[in-house]
């Protein structure tokens, strides 16, 4: 068969079709239009960014424009670009993302940067400090295990979800940076496979839904329309499920083990009530995110 001619309206150069969309954008109050109409369009072109405008000339064929202008129309819809290109950047990983997780977000990094400065980096060639095994709760994509064990991939790695398409995101990606044989996931609400007193871990993660339930219809629209509530619901307080690991984590925690959360903006003093009450837990760390939030706690099981 004849390759079909490509038609191309001479009209829509690279360009042009920047700036009629990133005046678009703004008209329509979305967040960074100019990068949004670029990211969106390397997208449909198959380019990288930088590559537009080395063809800023070039007109688009009939069959680019109407995918263009498909993805224009989603994200005046107020879909998150990630879920538009089905990917976003973390601890500078690629990672798949689709609406079965939250998109991860920079202030996660935060609770990868703490989880980092309990496993210190094995630099001696002699010693090998015994292996650490490290389980995250609620993984979604992935991000966080991945990140870590991208870090320091000589520790034994677990992570789980309630959400089975949460679960198989996350292998995906591991798969995608060569973690298949480091981290191993599984399906499972919390903690409720684990066998008490049988599986002990030197570190507990979680990045849990913390948000209060009335707050939710108040987050932007990208967020609460489209990404997974079961995600982001805290319950009425916002603490139903930080307070749920808080009280369970000590007694899957080896001697010495810590337990480490990603927490809301305002949720300081509870947390730290719920901790004191525990009474299970000793060195409790509060650390800030890049917006000055106390965003991450953690804390040590007691002897
Ligand atoms: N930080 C997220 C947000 O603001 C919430 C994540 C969570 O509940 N764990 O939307």
């Amino acid at each position: 068969m004849q390759n079909q001619p490509k038609f191309r309206d001479p009209e829509w150069t690279i360009i042009k079709l920047l700036k009629w969309t990133t005046s678009f954008f703004k008209s329509h109050d979305i967040d960074s239009p100019r990068s949004t109409a670029e990211i969106l369009l390397s997208h449909v072109l198959k380019l990288k960014r930088i590559d537009l405008y080395l063809r800023y000339d070039q007109p688009l064929c009939l069959n680019e424009l109407s995918k263009f202008k498909v993805l224009i129309k989603r994200r005046i819809e107020r879909e998150p670009v990630a879920y538009i290109v089905g990917v976003k950047e973390f601890w500078s990983m690629d990672l798949a993302v689709t609406k079965d997780a939250l998109i991860p977000r920079p202030e996660t990094e935060c609770l990868v940067e703490a989880a980092l400065s309990l496993l210190p980096e094995d630099k001696s060639s002699d010693v090998k400090p015994a292996p650490k095994s490290i389980l995250e709760l609620g993984t979604g994509s992935g991000a966080v295990i991945l990140a870590i064990a991208s870090m320091r991939p000589k520790h034994i790695y677990f992570a789980s979800d309630r959400s089975v398409e949460a679960v198989r995101l996350a292998g995906q990606n591991s798969k995608r940076h060569g973690f298949d044989t480091t981290v191993s996931f599984f399906c499972a609400d919390w903690f409720m496979p684990l066998n008490c007193g049988r599986k002990r871990f030197d570190m507990i993660i979680s990045n849990p839904p913390y948000v209060p339930t009335r707050d939710i219809g108040r987050l932007q629209p990208e967020i609460y329309k489209y990404e997974p509530v079961s995600a982001l619901d805290g319950d009425r307080d916002g603490l139903f499920c930080l307070r749920h690991i808080i009280n369970t984590a000590h007694l899957y925690l080896n001697r010495n083990g810590s337990l480490l959360l990603e927490i809301g903006h305002d949720q300081k003093n509870d947390v730290r009530s719920i901790i004191d009450q525990c009474g299970n837990y000793e060195n409790v760390v509060f650390t800030k995110d890049y917006s000055g939030y106390d965003r991450v706690v953690r804390m040590k099981k007691k002897k």
